[in-house]
């Protein structure tokens, strides 16, 4: 019997996520947060209410995340009813595509879950290529949005895996072209890190307008929890799709403590921006580098030898991830410890200087 006869053509062509389990002393290849738990949230967890919700684990979880969201409300300022929770925001790529349907158009390099889930789902994807700066090539954006009218545009910003924010005048007028075509994802993964606006200011004025966000760059990316912050009926159709548990009571009570101290939080953040600084100008000084600026928690640098370097690299227990067939000639490296950094670092230099 042939299994591949069965399969949808759509699933036959395309590739399993390729997740590789790569052991190594310093792991600076998947955009994670490099501090785990505070000692504050792993003692919570042994508290008696925490005992007890182990306990109460033969029951479902709130389906509705109501405690969590309510918290994630305060946060960011808007109202529950304004967001929807997803197991990862993976997750809730896949709700939007199956909500709103395709064509979806995104711009390239940038996240591949997008064409991934489009193409799984068994919806038209059109990539359109960045400009020379990274930056939206936005009358090429413009002309094809009047030529496909697509159902969903996603906009990561900043961008992964190029670093950098997308211009927001050019964002703006993508969102102001589509008002009564499309829905505008801008998936703000990486914003925490950054020193720009973000859109959240604008969800008020523009109903196509959909926010995405994730615990997973902040600390949490084992929990699997993100969100859509968007108008009330948008969150309301995405959710008719919603598996009913689709958020497990461990994740939603952990996230829950460690939201609730926000200051710790905010702590990480500026330790890895900071990093972020200090490991840009370490690789403008390295002979043959060239790091492009980020605003997010990694850098995407430009080598004369990837592979070479890449393999090196490992072979010193550092982990970075080659970006070969994405943006050939570089790779992207997540902020670490300093300590990572400064191991990092060291082994670029005598890998690079041995060519
Ligand atoms: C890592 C990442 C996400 C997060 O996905 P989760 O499913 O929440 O872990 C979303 N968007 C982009 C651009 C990312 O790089």
């Amino acid at each position: 019997m042939d299994i591949k006869k069965f399969v949808r053509p759509n699933i036959c062509s395309l590739q399993a996520y390729e997740a590789k389990e790569i052991t190594c002393k310093v792991k600076l290849d998947a955009n994670e947060a490099p501090y785990g738990l505070s000692s504050r949230v792993l003692a919570s967890l042994m508290s008696p209410k925490s005992l007890r919700l182990f306990g109460g684990l033969n029951r479902y979880p709130d389906p509705e995340a109501k405690s969590l969201k309510k918290l994630i409300s305060r946060y960011f300022g808007v109202r529950p009813e304004n967001i929807l929770h997803g197991n990862g925001s993976d997750e809730l790529i896949y709700y939007l595509i199956t909500t709103f349907g395709g064509p979806v158009i995104y711009p390239v390099p940038t996240f591949s879950m997008y064409g991934i889930i489009a193409q799984a789902i068994g919806e038209k994807k059109i990539e359109i290529p960045l400009d020379e700066e990274f930056d939206l090539d936005i009358s090429r954006i413009l002309k094809t949005i009047r030529k496909e009218k697509p159902r969903l545009i996603f906009l990561d910003s900043p961008n992964n895996p190029t670093g950098n924010c997308f211009s927001s005048e050019r964002i703006l007028r993508i969102i102001e072209s589509t008002l009564s075509l499309s829905i505008v994802v801008v998936d703000e993964a990486y914003q925490p890190f950054s020193s720009r606006k973000g859109f959240l200011p604008l969800l008020e004025d523009y109903k196509n307008l959909v926010i995405m966000r994730s615990l997973s760059k902040i600390g949490l990316a084992g929990l699997r929890v993100g969100f859509l912050i968007a108008d009330g009926e948008i969150i309301n159709e995405v959710n008719k799709v919603r598996l009913p548990f689709n958020l497990n009571s461990l994740s939603q009570a952990i996230a829950i403590e460690v939201l609730k101290d926000r200051k710790a939080m905010q702590r990480n953040i500026q330790l890895i921006v900071s990093e972020r600084k200090r490991l840009f100008h370490e690789l403008s000084k390295i002979d043959g580098i060239k790091p492009y600026p980020s605003e997010a928690n990694f850098t995407l640098f430009r080598v004369k030898d990837p592979d070479r370097i890449c393999k090196g690299l490992l072979k010193k227990g550092v982990l970075v991830r080659n970006m070969k067939g994405v943006v050939d000639g570089c790779l992207r490296v997540t902020v670490g410890t300093p300590k990572e950094n400064r191991i990092f670092l060291n082994a670029l230099k005598e890998v690079s200087s041995k060519a």
